[in-house]
């Protein structure tokens, strides 16, 4: 880090303090030529997720939106506000780890419909119309089904565990 006075470029750390929230850390430094001193930020880059909406507009991924419409398809089921913001924090490493730059609105509401279908049927089935997963009845079964299905693969896989061999 050069020095803001003569340029040099090495510095030692006085100082490491944690700051913003843990967002980011600074350091105070010393120049090892004319003793200057001077604060330095270090922060995570980040790189705004774009979703890209049904009706051609994109904005930008907002958790706190994502919080909201969950926790509201959550309301009076067995999901906790707990097991919300878990399902929350688990989407945006995934999406994270994946370097994803941008989304459609659709497949983010099925990676968190995924999530949600391995907690509660009744939470799955309201985020799916809160998220406008579907606009008919025909949609509203073909959901049914797609449950029902993995409610019976599930079955079957404990089956195959209970009767090793077969
Ligand atoms: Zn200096």
């Amino acid at each position: 880090m050069q020095c803001p006075a003569c340029r040099h470029k090495e510095s030692h750390v006085l100082e490491s303090r944690s700051a913003d929230l843990g967002r980011s850390v600074r350091r105070r430094r010393e120049c090892l030529r004319c003793q200057e001193r001077f604060t330095t930020y270090e922060r995570v880059e980040v790189i705004p997720l774009m979703v890209l909406k049904r009706n051609g507009g994109r904005e930008s991924f907002s958790r706190s939106k994502i919080l909201h419409g969950l926790s509201r398809a959550c309301e009076k089921t067995t999901v906790t506000p707990k097991q919300v913001r878990l399902i929350v924090d688990d989407l945006e490493s995934f999406l994270q780890q994946r370097n994803y730059r941008e989304i459609t609105s659709k497949d983010l509401g099925e990676l968190i419909l995924d999530r949600l279908a391995q907690l509660s049927e009744v939470a799955y089935i309201r985020f799916a119309s809160v998220y406008g997963q579907f606009t008919s009845t025909d949609d509203f079964f073909a959901i049914l089904r797609l449950l029902e299905k993995r409610n019976e693969e599930s079955l079957q896989w404990h089956q195959n565990l209970s009767t090793p061999g077969s």
